[in-house]
């Protein structure tokens, strides 16, 4: 456990139990009374074909544990309000989930049934997204708020304003200063008084990579300048009391609290000015941003990491609010955030299999083979052959390296242009990797060959290098001998991990055991914001499998409440306008043209072979005997 860091990125929902098993805690270390799950029970009910009453589902597989979002909710209320009442603040904290997070239906769902005892709201930023926010909030807190923002047209205000209608307390914020005409228009025509926010764009910046949607010149919110327009603007419609939130987004992953604290002061300026220009404030909406330490490293200075414990983000943001409250002699306001990764990035593990790993072996070459070889080059690569050589006689291994590399280049080039053959090209990669080797500069890495693909699953990683922890699961007891990297699915070079928390460059494994043994299980952990929606389907890889899993009393203390296998090869083509009954009819057609034998047998099964290709999901079904296989 050490090795991987779980302590610091897992408390308090993972562990690893005497077995060396990874195990999760739902509802985080306060409750002690229900035993811990041990995930590898989990991963073998749902995907093992041998496990009595498994459910045989395919991987790579998503579990989720509603319970840890239910424990993500109350932690954050807690915290604020602890903070609330020990500095003595005048209103209470109300938050509201970003639905673009993790929009499952199930996910969304939960959030408001858990939230609802503490009036916790939803967050859309585009249409598709309120009219789910709309819908799941029916269920809600009549309390509960309802932020719109993202870009706006006609549609979407009126939409929100709809929502106002249903008595869904729903709040409209100003990213751009022209939907305010939209605003206006649309209340009056729909008879509706609308409840308006706006969207500041702050002076205080957030340097880090999440960071680039802060200050001036940041892509949202509105200036002080538009700021000011907006309110006159209301004043002469007499919509001034419709103004009600201020907005702001400093950016992801705020490193910390002192980040925090100027971001907040400053937009508790502008929540009293607009105070004291006559606006009936009531709420201070200070975005996303609390962040996950993906590394536990509790580091301020890295995007992977942050500096501070949920309660010390809500003290940070209740002090500043007050602070400037109290100076100015204003009421103090609802506190509102928006926080998405912290609720549901821990919600979600990414399950996945390494399937194979391959090492490259570096030959073995007699010093007759090398003598052979050299005497074979051409004359133009001698020079570089006899540099190696004598400088290895010498013992000088620097220059040993730097001669095998040109004469390794020099060979290429040979090769290109028809002068060196196979064989001797092969045979110089041999020797530099030999001189390598017994340099002690030989890249001891072993590539894991993972079911999954990076593009579908960790699209973070693959954009900008996002490091999510990544463990196995089991064997954890067993000293990890191996350095390896992972090497997906696709055909794509950048389909690989070779970063990892920590900033290593590999990760430490274990080696495969024989085909017949356990499969070797790989966990990606705090993945559950942000992933699942961005995910491509770059090679027609589509999501994983995904089970709900509750923890309950009986013998292994959990129950599958709900288990959907990943989309399917049809699946994935109807994605891209393909229509999967119609390729299969015309592939049937071929065989009834091509394949001739008595009784149709042959035909029969391998058109029973592609049927079900395309029933399955695209990623390895491995240790399934392959139906094209069984036709031949
Ligand atoms: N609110 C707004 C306006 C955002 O743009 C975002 C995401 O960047 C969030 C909330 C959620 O932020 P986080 O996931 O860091 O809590």
């Amino acid at each position: 456990a050490a090795l991987y860091r779980v302590n610091g990125w897992g408390a308090p929902y993972f562990s690893v139990n005497s077995s060396g098993n990874v195990t999760v805690r739902p509802h985080g270390s306060g409750t002690m009374d229900h035993q811990e799950i041990d995930l590898l029970k989990v991963v073998k009910k749902a995907s093992d074909p041998k496990s009595t009453g498994g459910l045989d589902l395919p991987l790579p597989l998503i579990i989720r544990f509603p319970d840890v979002l239910k424990n993500r909710l109350e932690s954050i209320q807690s915290a604020f309000n602890c903070a609330i009442e020990s500095q003595g603040y005048g209103s209470h904290y109300q938050g509201v989930y970003p639905v673009k997070c993790n929009q499952d239906r199930f996910v969304v769902e939960d959030i408001v049934k858990f939230g609802s005892s503490f009036r916790f709201g939803l967050e859309a930023g585009s249409k598709p997204e309120l009219l789910l926010a709309m819908s799941c909030l029916c269920k809600g807190s009549s309390e509960s708020l309802l932020i719109c923002n993202g870009f706006k047209d006609a549609e979407y205000i009126s939409l929100a304003l709809i929502a106002r209608k249903l008595s869904l307390n729903t709040v409209i914020v100003l990213e751009q200063e022209e939907e305010l005409d939209s605003v206006i228009d649309m209340s009056r025509k729909l008879g509706v008084l609308p409840v308006v926010g706006v969207r500041a764009k702050l002076r205080t910046k957030h340097s880090g990579h999440f960071g680039s949607t802060s200050g001036e010149k940041g892509k949202f919110g509105l200036t002080t300048t538009q700021i000011l327009r907006v309110v006159k603007k209301l004043e002469k419609c007499g919509m001034l009391d419709c103004l009600q939130l201020l907005h702001f987004h400093i950016g992801s992953q705020i490193p910390s609290t002192d980040l925090l604290a100027d971001g907040v002061g400053e937009a508790a300026q502008i929540y009293s000015e607009l105070v004291r220009f006559g606006a009936s404030m009531k709420v201070i909406d200070i975005g996303g941003g609390l962040g996950i330490d993906y590394d536990g490293s509790k580091s301020t200075d890295s995007d992977v990491s942050v500096g501070y414990t949920l309660e010390e983000y809500a003290a940070a943001v209740v002090q500043a609010v007050k602070f400037v409250c109290d100076r100015k002699s204003v009421k103090h306001p609802v506190i509102c955030s928006e926080s998405g990764r912290a609720i549901v990035s821990h919600h979600s593990i990414l399950i996945f299999e390494a399937v194979s790993s391959s090492k490259y072996t570096v030959p073995t070459l007699s010093s007759t083979d090398v003598k052979q070889f050299g005497e074979s080059l051409p004359e133009e690569a001698q020079s570089d052959y006899d540099n190696l050589s004598q400088s290895a006689i010498r013992g000088e291994y620097e220059a040993c390296l730097v001669y095998a590399d040109q004469l390794k280049q020099r060979c290429i080039e040979k090769f290109r242009d028809g002068t060196l053959d196979m064989e001797q090209l092969a045979s110089v990669d041999g020797l530099c990797d030999l001189v390598a080797k017994t340099i002690g500069a030989s890249d001891s890495v072993t590539t894991y060959h993972i079911n999954l693909s990076v593009f579908t699953s960790i699209p973070d990683f693959w954009g900008f290098g996002q490091l999510f922890p990544i463990i196995p699961i089991h064997r954890l007891e067993e000293f990890p001998n191996k350095k390896g990297v992972l090497s997906d699915l696709t055909c794509d070079s950048e389909g690989k991990i070779n970063k990892f928390i920590g900033g290593e460059s590999s990760l430490p494994l274990h080696e495969l055991e024989g085909e017949n043994s356990m499969k070797y299980y790989l966990g990606m952990f705090l993945g559950g914001a942000y992933e699942e929606a961005l995910g491509s389907l770059h090679n027609l890889f589509g999501g994983p499998s995904v089970i709900r899993v509750s923890q309950i009393d009986g013998p292994h203390g959990f129950a599958v409440t709900r288990a959907v296998p990943g989309p399917s090869c049809s699946d994935v083509l109807r994605a891209m306008n393909h229509e999967p009954e119609v390729m299969f009819e015309t592939l049937k057609h071929r065989i009834e043209e091509y394949v001739h034998d008595e009784g149709g047998m042959a035909g029969a099964l391998i058109a029973g072979g592609i049927a079900e290709s395309f029933h399955n999901m695209p990623y390895l079904s491995v240790g399934s005997s392959c139906c094209l296989t069984a036709a031949n």
